[in-house]
């Protein structure tokens, strides 16, 4: 008896080392504690050389576990789990089936890997819906063709033509348009297993979308004599979807629930069922679908109880479509159905947060950015404390000010550059420009957010930071992109308070002032010159971001110092205040300043005014 069960123990080890696929048992640290023959051969050691090793560590070199790990989720779940993989380490795709082994009490204390390599596979399946998408799409434009030719033809276009004819050419128009539904099917489905499907999400009320469905197939029901009626858990219900997609999917629930229910009525319901997502149904009286035929509704080309007789012939694949756009949506379908009562259709579609949709926005603009190979960049705009305001008043104010920040931003950017709001406070661009540009629309960002603070009289200081970064250059997808940027935050004050000043006056105690001024509102570096002539000497030496410019100093006055800038290429752009105790002489200025770029500021200087210039022009 003993010596038998030796043998049936090494019976049982070698059979798995009979296995082709690789079988690993994995303790709950993820340490592999046996594997098979296959396992260890694929990676050319022996099994002594795996056991002991960390699974991740063997296939793909890092001790960090796959994000979809199944081990895990048997683990949390004591269920068994599957995840498809592609491992770039072995250029595999890995099929990874877990299940969990209990101890005699019931505790979790070990899991068994199977794990097939299915590239193969999916290499096959990736040339036969390369093949379906050519086929179809070779196919789609002769068919249009001979649909044009055939309709003149019925329609007496070409000639006169009997009546027995123009029933067969009728016939012939029925089935060209069947075999286009046919091919066109096809191609969706063939899109959706290639996982080429580009969901274009928008926030959508799905109230106002399945009114519009109903409202599309009304003439057909009362064709039919038949109701559609539609039912909402609330007046706007909104998601963040493909609009066509869902259209689709709702568009061929009710298309089956009108084919196969001879009286009484289809309705469309649609719950916000909160957290859990939105609910839709379509729900019909019809002839409902046997119990055996049910685990099959969503298969390819299965049809059931087929009536032979006129009216539009299916192709079996619209539910199998119906299912993978749900699914693309990270939804799901089933089905409720009662032969000879009636068929309910059931959806679900998640909701998405703010932050999961502006990431998907970013997502799709850097996959076309991808395919274009045009680089993005992403710039964050930060209201400060903006977001932590307490006080009623305030925090009315302070949306009114985000409000109008966001919609300034709006109208800065080019048509189809992605602008968003994130919660009370960000503001996020997208624009297609290379790092190279960055600090030029870093700087005109800074511009439209001061610009549209400064008519908030009663606001001080509006204090933003921001960031950005580049894709490609410092980031390889959405989420890095997001952290790279938000790596380096920086403040606008805290740059801005760093920036050099010029003063230029002939009175000490102007320039004293002016000094004590500057220091007070937080400025480090300021320069001040006596007069004109000691300015442009100055300037020689460094060049500041802002100069401050009385207009009545002896050797060289004022007007002439802003003529000598304006004709120097490396101070033409400093920004100006004119500080002046006169009224200015504008028609001694140049048609630059005449217009009023350059402010003025009246003597004896108002200091909060010139808070204002300053924070404004740096
Ligand atoms: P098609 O409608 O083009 O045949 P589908 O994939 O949409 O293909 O549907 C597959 C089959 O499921 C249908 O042929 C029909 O037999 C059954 N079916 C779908 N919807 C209903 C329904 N509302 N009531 C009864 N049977 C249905």
């Amino acid at each position: 008896m003993q010596r038998e069960e030796k043998y049936i123990d090494r019976a049982w080890e070698a059979t798995f080392d009979a296995i082709s696929d690789w079988v690993a048992i994995i303790d709950t640290d993820h340490r592999i504690l046996r594997v098979n023959r296959a396992f260890a051969q694929n990676f050319s050691k022996t099994p002594a050389e795996i056991e002991g090793k960390l699974f991740s560590e063997i296939i793909k070199n890092s001790a960090e576990c796959y994000a979809e790990c199944p081990h895990r989720k048997a683990m949390d779940t004591g269920q068994p789990a599957s995840a498809e993989i592609f491992e770039p380490a072995l250029g595999k795709y890995l099929e990874i089936s877990t299940y969990p082994i209990f101890d005699e009490g019931g505790v979790f204390f070990t899991c068994v890997a199977i794990i097939k390599d299915v590239t193969e596979r999916k290499r096959l399946e990736q040339v036969k819906s390369e093949f379906i998408n050519t086929v179809s799409h070779e196919l789609r434009t002769p068919l249009t063709t001979i649909r044009e030719v055939v309709s003149q033809f019925m329609d007496g276009v070409l000639g006169e033509i009997t009546a027995e004819q123009k029933d067969f050419l009728s016939i012939t128009i029925e089935d060209i348009d069947r075999l286009t539904r046919i091919i066109n099917s096809l191609l969706d489905i063939s899109k959706i297993e290639a996982k080429k499907v580009d969901l274009r999400r928008e926030q959508v009320d799905m109230a106002a979308l399945a009114k519009g469905v109903a409202v599309s197939f009304l003439p057909r029901f009362k064709d039919r004599g038949l109701e559609i009626r539609t039912s909402f858990s609330s007046e706007k219900i909104e998601v963040y979807v493909d609009r066509d997609k869902v259209i689709q999917v709702f568009t061929n629930l009710v298309g089956n629930a009108l084919k196969f229910t001879e009286k009484g009525s289809v309705e469309i319901r649609v719950e916000d069922r909160q957290d859990e997502g939105v609910e839709c149904r379509v729900v019909d009286t019809g002839r409902g679908i046997a119990e055996e035929d049910i685990p099959k509704v969503f298969s390819k080309f299965q049809q059931f109880g087929r009536i032979e007789g006129p009216g539009e012939k299916g192709t079996g694949l619209g539910l199998s479509i119906a299912q993978g756009l749900v699914e693309l949506h990270g939804g799901n379908i089933r089905i409720e159905s009662r032969f000879g009562e009636g068929t309910e259709f059931i959806f679900t579609l998640p909701k998405y947060t703010a932050e999961e949709m502006i990431r998907d926005s970013v997502e799709r603009k850097i996959s076309l950015s991808k395919k274009e190979e045009k680089p993005v960049s992403l710039f964050i705009i930060r209201l400060d404390d903006y977001g932590k305001i307490e006080d009623k008043y305030t925090k009315e104010k302070a949306r009114e000010i985000f409000l109008k920040v966001s919609s300034a931003l709006e109208r800065s950017v080019r048509v189809g550059e992605l602008v968003m709001q994130k919660g009370r406070d960000e503001v996020i661009v997208l624009e297609e420009i290379g790092k190279q540009h960055i600090s030029c629309v870093a700087e005109r960002l800074k511009k439209v957010v001061k610009e549209s603070v400064l008519e908030f009289s009663e606001v001080d200081e509006i204090n933003f930071s921001y960031c950005s970064a580049t894709f490609p250059d410092d980031a390889k997808n959405t989420y890095d992109l997001f952290e790279q940027a938000r790596l380096c935050f920086v403040s606008e004050k805290e740059v801005r308070l760093s920036k050099h000043i010029m003063v230029a006056d002939d009175d000490p105690a102007v320039l004293a002032t002016l000094q004590r001024a500057f220091n007070a509102f937080g400025y480090r570096y300021i320069t001040q010159a006596g007069d004109g002539d000691e300015l442009l000497e100055k300037l020689k030496v460094a060049i500041p971001d802002l100069i401050v410019l009385d207009m009545k100093m002896p050797h060289m006055n004022g007007y002439e110092v802003i003529g000598r800038l304006k004709e120097d290429v490396r101070t033409k752009d400093i920004p100006i205040i004119i500080m002046s105790g006169y009224k200015v002489e504008y028609e001694q200025l140049s048609e630059y300043v005449k217009k009023k770029a350059i402010p003025v500021l009246g003597k004896p200087v108002d200091m909060e005014q010139l808070k204002k210039f300053v924070g404004h022009l740096l």
